[in-house]
């Protein structure tokens, strides 16, 4: 099936802006996360359940290798004890080479396992990335039109790579946080008490103080890096519509003002960025200050007692090399929370992308959509449908079309009479709000979606290609045809001798939306894809870009091998070229003025024929 995404666009492009939809990046930007606790918790949950422990073989390999490194790390301070108590006190010359040895033995050991947990633990957060990113993509694709252009593409891409990345941060620093330094927490306490425990109170003492300065500074930064994240999405978008745009913006010399509207973004964004990087940096030295004051309160309290012979240097080294060692897993964990609670908000906001189900879907019961051979007839009946309920002016209203089986049916009309909200509602891009349309005899409503596009070929005003080879954009129409099929196809759309002439034929990449092509170049893949899918309906927006009149020929004979024996229902922009249409249907304001063939048109004297003497006057397109 054809992506239905991209292939509408055309229809759909720029109709947001005329109807006043303005951006909506902002407005769906992140919200401020505020903290819920039952909320987090489930957020942290689906996080673990979905995506996490799955890969459990990798993580079970992370913890272990987490053990040893805190065990490791806790040997190490222990040693220092019977270093200090052989070596020093005791002077033996065994011990001088042993305890060396040793210490280097659990460093080395150290070295390996520390590396290893943190391969492991950064591939088992990639992972969990690329899965979530698969499950945002699929539902990407699945989303209905009207939601897609609800929010901004910009917003999408700020979604997929800066979300996920935060999450990915949380999920990495999570498991390091709850297994590495946790554990190595225990070790080290382990060997703090065995070494003095009432030394080992004092550290204690201070952990609330601890808890209380990392819980402030993690909700700050987490409100900062949010807000900072809201403004990445207004940036990407900004980023998009000036790649988007960017003949418009050389042609009428916009330079400046893209640059002024993407300064102010940056702007915005590097004052939230600035925040976070100052919040950041004071969350290391405001739990400092809480260790250097037990790091005095030790020495004065094991000063005091070694003055009176109760504590022996042996037991006050190791126990200080265990504190100190302790330093950086209590750091770890001071930027934990706001590391995590940053991560747990994007995965928020990810997960409610993938929650969103597409509105337009199959009924309960569809049934496949049946054509008889040579069918395809189409009958819209008194269908009205508005895009949005706020607004006075529905975009159809009782509009009533039969479109014989096979036959030639052309809309006409002023720009932003209906036309392609006709291809829309026919696509089911979105469901009537009045009347029924059917396809020989089937309303399309009850039929699969799938069933329904399968049978209907789109053909755009300005062709969609995507970066690939020309082959492969073909081959969109249907895939899985074989390169014969394709072939055939592009010969049928004439468009086999250009593809034969390119550096290397249907191998050739198209370049970015094709631009590496002409338009009646374009144009022909497009048919040629057209072609390919051989659905018995076709839909056909005819380009108002005027090409020279090679190519226009080229592109019209194109066409017409398509739309032989197929139901055919063209927007005709240029009425020379539905002189030869079985019907016209001529469309104002959301509903059919007129219909007839051209001759009795022109005899009825109305808005088509008006329509057509503007157009031979002065050359100029009525759509
Ligand atoms: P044109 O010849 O200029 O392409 P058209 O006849 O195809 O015009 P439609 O695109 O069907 O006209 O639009 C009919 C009406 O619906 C217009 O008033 C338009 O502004 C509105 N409209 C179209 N698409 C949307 C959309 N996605 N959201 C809101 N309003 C829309």
């Amino acid at each position: 099936m054809l992506n239905p995404r991209p292939m509408t666009d055309s229809i759909t492009s720029g109709r947001e802006a005329a109807a006043g939809h303005a951006p909506v990046a902002a407005a769906a930007a992140p919200a401020e996360p505020e903290a819920k606790p039952g909320g987090n918790a489930a957020i942290i949950r689906r996080l673990a359940r979905g995506y996490v422990y799955r890969q459990w073989p990798t993580l079970a390999v992370a913890i272990f290798c987490m053990v040893l490194t805190a065990a490791m790390t806790a040997a190490l301070s222990w040693l220092l004890d019977p270093a200090i108590k052989e070596i020093f006190l005791e002077k033996r010359r065994d011990m001088l080479v042993l305890i060396p040895l040793a210490v280097l033995g659990v460093i080395v050991l150290r070295a390996l396992t520390t590396f290893a947990q943190q391969a492991l633990v950064d591939t088992v957060g990639e992972r969990a990335v690329a899965d979530i990113q698969r499950d945002m993509f699929a539902n990407l694709v699945h989303r209905d039109l009207a939601s897609l252009n609800a929010v901004h593409s910009g917003q999408f891409v700020s979604n997929f790579i800066y979300d996920t990345t935060l999450m990915r941060d949380a999920i990495v620093r999570g498991i390091a946080g709850i297994g590495l330094e946790t554990l190595s927490l225990i070790a080290l306490a382990g060997v703090m008490v065995y070494q003095d425990w009432r030394l080992a109170l004092i550290s204690v003492v201070v952990l609330p103080g601890v808890g209380w300065v990392t819980q402030k500074i993690g909700n700050a930064l987490r409100r900062a890096s949010s807000r900072g994240m809201a403004e990445t999405a207004e940036l990407s978008t900004v980023l998009s519509e000036a790649l988007d745009g960017k003949r418009i913006v050389k042609a009428y010399g916009l330079e400046a003002h893209v640059s002024r509207r993407a300064d102010a973004r940056i702007g915005m964004r590097l004052k939230y960025l600035l925040r976070v990087v100052r919040t950041r940096a004071a969350a290391v030295p405001a739990s400092d200050l809480f260790a250097g004051s037990v790091i005095a309160a030790t020495i004065y309290y094991a000063g005091y007692q070694a003055m009176h012979g109760e504590i022996g240097i042996n037991h006050f080294a190791s126990f200080l090399a265990a504190m100190l060692l302790a330093l950086q897993p209590v750091r770890n964990l001071t930027q934990l929370w706001a590391t995590a609670s940053s991560g747990i908000s994007a995965a928020d906001r990810i997960f409610a992308l993938i929650d969103e189900a597409p509105k337009i879907g199959d009924r309960q019961g569809a049934r496949p959509l049946q054509l008889a051979a040579h069918g395809g007839a189409v009958r819209f009946r008194d269908v009205g449908f508005s895009y949005r309920q706020d607004t006075s002016a529905p975009a159809l209203e009782d509009v009533t079309l039969t479109i014989p089986a096979g036959k030639k049916v052309a809309l006409v009309g002023p720009s932003g009479a209906g036309k392609s909200t006709v291809f829309n509602l026919l696509l089911r891009f979105y469901e009537c709000d009045r009347g029924t349309i059917d396809i020989d005899g089937q309303d399309i409503a009850d039929v699969t979606l799938a069933s329904l596009r399968a049978q209907i070929a789109l053909v755009t005003q300005e062709p969609i290609l995507f970066d690939e080879s020309v082959a492969d954009n073909i081959a969109l129409g249907r895939p899985g045809a074989s390169r014969a099929e394709i072939e055939a196809a592009a010969r049928a759309a004439a468009a086999h001798d250009f593809i034969a002439q390119l550096p290397e034929g249907y191998d050739t990449r198209v370049g970015e939306g094709g631009l590496r092509l002409s338009g009646g170049q374009r144009q022909r893949v497009a048919i040629a894809r057209a072609m390919l899918r051989n659905a018995p309906i076709l839909l056909l927006d005819e380009a108002t870009s005027a090409l020279d009149s090679e190519s226009e020929r080229q592109v019209q004979d194109a066409l017409s091998t398509l739309m032989a024996g197929r139901t055919t229902i063209v927007i005709a922009h240029r009425l020379s070229t539905v002189l030869d249409a079985d019907r016209i249907y001529v469309m104002d304001r959301g509903r059919v003025a007129e219909h007839g063939s051209h001759s009795e048109l022109m005899a009825v004297g109305g808005l088509y024929a008006r329509l057509y003497q503007h157009n031979l006057n002065d050359g100029e397109t009525p759509g």
